[in-house]
């Protein structure tokens, strides 16, 4: 029997799925598919007319697709199916196609796969992670297209896998296409090779809150159809082949987090304070537009970190609009009660990089042209973003913004500076806007958190991102699992660093929040308490489980925990005395454990 196999990526939406291996998208086998024959030339008119025909039928499908996701998803995500449409409109393509149908005189199925493999073979020449996420659309769309010139249904192919019992879709990626199939209540789960936190699948597998991890790299070789696996969402990983006692435990583990999260929605009416009357504030981190009303659901007080990252995703290859823009963050204001911060585009590293590439390519994203720097170099883009926003800031002083990745105070005063000569072309244009907007910055470059004290003059407030801290000052690829081992959230002196921004804060006047994926582990919240933190921005669905944490303990108790802390010289130390702590301190500790973590 091959033995079991687990596997590590990037966990989308934190719950637990088991069950059967489907393999979607397997281009091998369509590629084996397809028929390729050679046609007479009294016959390339009807061909070419079949091309067309199976165009017109796929640009039906993806409308029909559209019309039946329009509940589940929001405008700007159905969008995706527009860009589809797009593609099928584009006349090179369509006459490239036919070019080769009556040049070659070849049937039009493979003459159009021809084409499209032509296009993909270009794109997969250049090193980004934007045109390998567009490459996935395209293959989505010559897929449909063949599978009509062939008269097969894609949708009745994988149903006649028969989705009849828990299933977990295994894929190199999920294709906007594939949405109605996930909406089946069987599909408990996604695993794919590619993708981020920031492309389609993530988007899907949130919007459908699916257990999903993608990144897998290889998930596609590593199982085949029938096999059963695990796929955890909230450790980042998948285990193929589990014993049965393993799918025993996994399954408990996804009934024990149902449970928990009921049994926390009881806290949802009460106030985030300390057993000692401390208040905190517990925030949520969105992406999507949807994920307001999972906010309020889970009592958030406002939105600590709302990515803008993704309306730049939903109208690629299009750059979004001012309207565009200020739709979304208008909808924000009139659909949130509390404060609203808006993180200026961080694009770069693993996030998609856009139509700039081409001026734009690097050896090391992760430390290159991202976030403000390449919105310092874009001015246009970031104009417009910048417009957009002020222009909300008139609708509420709730809205505030946030500029990520600054590393010092020289790169801070430029891009305020920039701030100051959009906000003079509003001025002259008689537009309006909250001339006293709150501003911040994240906090995730070290030489920026090193410097709190000198950064406080010029801001309102700091937002820690402890996912790219940690990066950067332990010199960790995270995506690298040879160095995982040394992604150490505990280091000796990590904890000194935050503590210093704390501390910068306090003495200046400066809220800081955390908003890396720190702020929602239940491990770490009553450390963080101790160290200083008062405002945890989280996804929604970690608040009430924090919420549980903060109310069971006293500040003192938590301070005493950091103070001992600091004092110990490294994180496995560390690690286990805030174990022994949190058990202390917290009774439901253990439960809570091993149901979210
Ligand atoms: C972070 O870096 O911790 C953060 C919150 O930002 P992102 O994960 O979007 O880079
Ligand atoms: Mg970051």
């Amino acid at each position: 029997m091959t033995p079991q196999t687990l596997m590590h990526g990037t966990g989308v939406f934190p719950d637990v799925g088991v069950g059967r291996v489907v393999l979607l998208n397997n281009s091998q086998a369509i590629r084996e598919m397809i028929p390729f024959y050679c046609i007479l030339e009294k016959d390339v008119q009807t061909e070419v007319n079949r091309f067309f025909q199976a165009v017109e039928t796929t640009k039906l499908e993806i409308e029909e697709l559209k019309k039946s996701m329009s509940e589940k998803l929001s405008a700007s995500h159905l969008a995706i199916f527009d860009a589809h449409l797009l593609v099928l409109d584009d006349s090179l393509l369509m006459n490239k196609t036919v070019e080769h149908i009556k040049k070659n005189k070849h049937n039009a199925e493979h003459a159009f796969y021809t084409i499209m493999n032509d296009l993909l073979k270009q794109f997969a020449g250049i090193d980004d992670a934007y045109l390998k996420e567009k490459s996935e659309d395209l293959h989505d769309i010559s897929s449909r297209v063949i599978h009509n010139l062939m008269h097969k249904d894609k949708l009745k192919e994988i149903d006649s896998i028969t989705i009849t019992e828990p299933t977990i879709l295994v894929a190199q990626v999920i294709h906007p296409s594939d949405l109605k199939l996930l909406s089946d209540p069987n599909i408990v789960g996604i695993a794919t090779d590619l993708g981020g936190k920031t492309t389609h699948t993530a988007i899907i597998a949130k919007a459908l809150e699916l257990p999903a991890v993608v990144g897998l790299h290889d998930v596609t070789r590593q199982t085949d159809n029938g096999e059963m696996m695990v796929v955890d969402g909230i450790e980042g990983q998948v285990l193929i082949r589990p014993s049965e006692n393993e799918i025993r435990q996994y399954n408990q583990k996804h009934q024990m987090r149902i449970q928990l999260m009921d049994e926390l929605k009881i806290l949802s009416d009460l106030k985030p304070l300390t057993k000692d009357g401390v208040p905190v504030s517990l925030l949520a981190n969105i992406e999507l537009e949807e994920e307001v009303e999972k906010a309020k659901l889970f009592r958030a007080e406002g939105i600590g970190l709302y990515r803008s990252e993704f309306i730049f995703l939903t109208v690629a290859p299009l750059l979004p609009t001012e309207a565009q823009h200020f739709a979304v963050y208008k909808n924000l204001v009139e659909k949130v009660k509390g404060e609203i911060v808006v993180r200026t585009l961080d694009l770069g590293g693993e996030k998609f990089f856009h139509e700039v590439l081409e001026t734009y390519s690097q050896q090391n994203p992760v430390l290159g042209l991202r976030a403000v720097r390449f919105c310092m170099t874009r001015k246009d883009i970031f104009r417009t973003q910048l417009r957009a926003i002020l222009r909300a800031s008139a609708l509420s002083n709730r809205l505030r913004l946030m500029f990520p990745l600054i590393s010092g105070v020289d790169e801070l005063k430029s891009v305020l500076d920039f701030l100051e000569t959009v906000k003079s072309e509003l001025d002259s244009e008689g537009i309006s806007y909250n001339h006293d907007i709150k501003i911040g910055i994240m906090i995730e470059v070290p030489s920026a958190a090193a410097i709190p004290d000198l950064l406080a003059h010029y801001v309102d407030f700091f937002s820690i991102g402890t996912n790219d801290l940690i990066q950067y000052f332990l010199a960790i690829d995270r995506t690298n699992d040879e160095v995982n081992y040394l992604y150490q959230p505990l280091h000796p002196g990590l904890l000194r660093l935050l503590q210093n921004v704390f501390q910068a804060g306090e003495t200046q006047d400066v809220r800081v929040a955390v908003c890396g994926e720190m702020a929602g582990n239940p491990r770490f919240t009553l450390l963080l308490l101790g160290l200083g933190l008062r405002e945890f921005s989280m996804t929604p669905s970690s608040i009430p489980v924090i919420k549980k944490i903060v109310t069971s303990v006293t500040l003192s108790q938590c301070k005493k925990i950091a103070s001992d802390a600091l004092k110990m010289d490294a994180s496995n130390k560390i690690e286990a005395y805030i174990e022994r702590a949190n058990k202390k301190l917290i009774p439901e500790f253990e439960r809570i454990l091993k149901s979210l973590l």
